[in-house]
C-alpha cells in the first residue's frame, strides 16, 4: 500500500470510528514529511458548533501541533471531498496538497455531498462598507496569537 492510501485509509478509519460513535462519518488526518501530525473528526453533533467539520478540527489541531498558523509543506487527506469552508481554510493556512477518499458525486446519494454549497452562495451577502473595517486594512494589523513571537498572520 502506498503512503497516500495509507493516510486515506486512516482518515476513512477515523470517520467509520466517528460514525460508530454517533458522529457524522468524516474523518481527516493532516500530514507532514510522512507523518501525521494531527487529526479530525467532524464534531459538530457533539459540539453543537456548525463549523466542527473532520478537516479543520484536523487542521487546529496541527496549528497547535507545530505552534504555527502556516501550515505550508503538510497535506491532508480527508475520508470525503471537502467542503467550500474547509478547502478555504486549508489553503488560507497555506495547505496545497489535499486528498479525499470519497467524491461530492460519491457521497451524493447519501445525502452528505456539499457540491451545491459550492454555487450557492448566501442571497442576503453583500458589501456593506463600514468605516472601522477600512481603519484596521489601512493600519495593516497583524494577529500575533502564537506565543514563539512568529507572525502568524500572513494574510493581512
Ligand atoms: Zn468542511
Amino acid at each position: 500500500m502506498d503512503e497516500e492510501q495509507r493516510f486515506l485509509r486512516e482518515a476513512v478509519s477515523l470517520a467509520r470510528s466517528n460514525m460508530e460513535n454517533g458522529g457524522c462519518p468524516f474523518g481527516a488526518v493532516v500530514v507532514k514529511d510522512g507523518e501525521v501530525i494531527a487529526t479530525g473528526v467532524n464534531e459538530m453533533g457533539r459540539t453543537g458548533d456548525p463549523t466542527s467539520h473532520a478537516e479543520l478540527n484536523a487542521l487546529r489541531a496541527a496549528a497547535k501541533a507545530l505552534q504555527s498558523l502556516r501550515l505550508e509543506g503538510c497535506a491532508v487527506y480527508a475520508s470525503g471531498q471537502p467542503c467550500p469552508m474547509c478547502l478555504a481554510a486549508m489553503r488560507m493556512a497555506g495547505i496545497t496538497e489535499i486528498a479525499y477518499a470519497h467524491s461530492n458525486a460519491q457521497a451524493e446519494p447519501y445525502g452528505l455531498s456539499t457540491s451545491a454549497i459550492y454555487g450557492n452562495w448566501p442571497s442576503r451577502s453583500r458589501n456593506r462598507p463600514c468605516a472601522f473595517a477600512m481603519y484596521v486594512l489601512k493600519r495593516k494589523m497583524r494577529c500575533r496569537f502564537m506565543t514563539n513571537g512568529r507572525n502568524g498572520n500572513r494574510q493581512s
